[in-house]
């Protein structure tokens, strides 16, 4: 299959050899790297992409969920198009950002006060920082599996650049074995940090006991809460923690919420964030150019205020679940272990039988079988992670859903035989 794609990829082969004279394997976010070299893709529209050697794909990725629009939405083109004619970096203030702000807030009430960001990861790593000057305390639980940005990432994936935090590592979905090591550590937790569905670990769903049990443990230890919603806040209308009626202290927000462009967020509780005040004596700083870049904002607002409505959202994530429904009645009628995890809109496909509660779930997964589905949905003209990871967008209908489970039915039809 690799060797299929080498040849019918001649372009996107000689602009990695350009791109390898400038950056570390022609490559400046690793997920996107796989052997023998990457597809470089030349534009998009609605939920279809095009390579720059021609070949057409329904677009499963979404740009690992910041996509939910969709590529061009027109009402989000409106919107940057209407903030370019009035100068894009205005060294100041702007009338975007409250809008943006209280739209985030409306949606997810729990966070009392927030603050942007470039990205999730800094988010995160501000969110972090927040607890530490709060609580007093440095360090922070986290779980196996997770990934919270380029800097706190706990997947199985390459070695980790971490920034130098104290971390308790605890296993995902194990509330008894987080109870006991975080009540393990005399001098407490400053804060919990958890996806309520860990993303680039697999798509698999933190266990409302679990997630309700980290609300209960944060406020025994007297640690905070922050829920990483960076994914998971499309999954409803006020994210999961909306949808398992759970507070946080803190959230971290990113992704589609910028309208596509780059975008994070934190916020919560009002008496944590108000350290955050400039008008505060002992006010926290908290800088960065692009923070409120005009055009984040601006897309971001109409996105939330003009598309991604609660019926939008549940449309999405019924056409979802139907998906991972389908998929895996045909992996069970093929008699092939594979198995499509996930909630929602969010999902991964994995080498394995299922199903998929924890990254133990996950041990011994067949990763050539993985590789050879990637190959052969991409040559049937689907656009998935490497690793799996599918995310659907605004654009997608029934036909394109009947699209990706009749080219996934094909691909292991053709090799039953060495899928496990
Ligand atoms: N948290 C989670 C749960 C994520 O999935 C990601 C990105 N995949 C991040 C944080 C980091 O966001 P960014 O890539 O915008 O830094």
């Amino acid at each position: 299959a690799t060797a299929r794609f080498a040849a019918r990829h001649p372009r996107s082969a000689t602009r990695l050899r350009e791109a390898q004279r400038a950056m570390p394997g022609g490559n400046t976010r690793s997920v996107l790297f796989y052997p023998p070299f990457p597809v470089v893709m030349a534009r998009g529209d609605g939920c279809r992409l095009w390579d720059v050697d021609g070949h057409g794909y329904l677009d499963a990725l979404g740009e690992f969920t910041a996509g939910l629009y969709g590529h061009s939405n027109p009402i989000i083109r409106g919107a940057i198009e209407a903030a370019l004619r009035h100068g894009l970096s205005l060294s100041a203030h702007n009338e975007h950002e409250p809008l943006l702000a209280l739209e985030v807030q409306r949606r997810f009430p729990s966070m009392e006060l927030l603050r942007f960001t470039n990205s999730g990861t800094e988010a995160n790593l501000l969110a972090l920082a927040a607890a530490w000057v709060h609580t007093g305390r440095r360090r922070i639980m986290v779980f196996d599996g997770a990934y919270h940005g380029g800097v706190l990432s706990f997947t199985a994936a390459a070695m980790p650049l971490n920034v130098p935090h104290e971390f308790v590592r605890a296993p995902y979905n194990d509330l008894a074995a987080a109870r006991a090591l975080a009540l393990g550590h005399a001098d407490g937790l400053a804060a919990i940090l958890v996806e309520p569905m860990q993303g680039s670990g697999g798509c698999i769903p933190g266990e409302p006991d679990f997630l309700h049990g980290l609300r209960a443990l944060a406020d025994d230890c007297g640690a905070l809460l922050v829920f990483d919603e960076v994914m998971t806040s499309r999954l409803a209308f006020g994210g999961r923690q909306g949808a398992l009626g759970i507070t946080p202290d803190l959230t971290t927000l990113g992704k589609y919420f910028g309208g596509g462009l780059s975008f994070g967020a934190f916020g919560g509780r009002g008496d944590v964030m108000e350290r955050f005040d400039p008008r505060r004596p002992d006010a926290l700083a908290h800088a960065g150019t692009f923070n409120n870049n005009v055009l984040s904002m601006a897309a971001g607002y109409a996105g939330l205020a003009r598309v991604l409505t609660a019926d939008a959202i549940s449309g999405l994530n019924l056409r979802g679940e139907l998906l991972r429904e389908r998929l895996n009645g045909l992996f069970a009628r093929r008699g092939v272990a594979l198995h499509c995890s996930g909630m929602g809109s969010l999902m991964n496909l994995h080498a394995v039988a299922g199903p998929v509660r924890t990254r133990a779930d996950l041990q011994g997964e067949d990763a050539r079988a993985k590789t050879l589905l990637f190959f052969e949905l991409l040559e049937r003209g689907v656009y998935i992670a490497h690793r799996g990871l599918m995310a659907l967008s605004l654009p997608w209908g029934d036909s394109e859903v009947d699209e990706l489970v009749s080219a996934v039915d094909a691909a292991v039809a053709r090799h039953e035989a060495v899928l496990p």
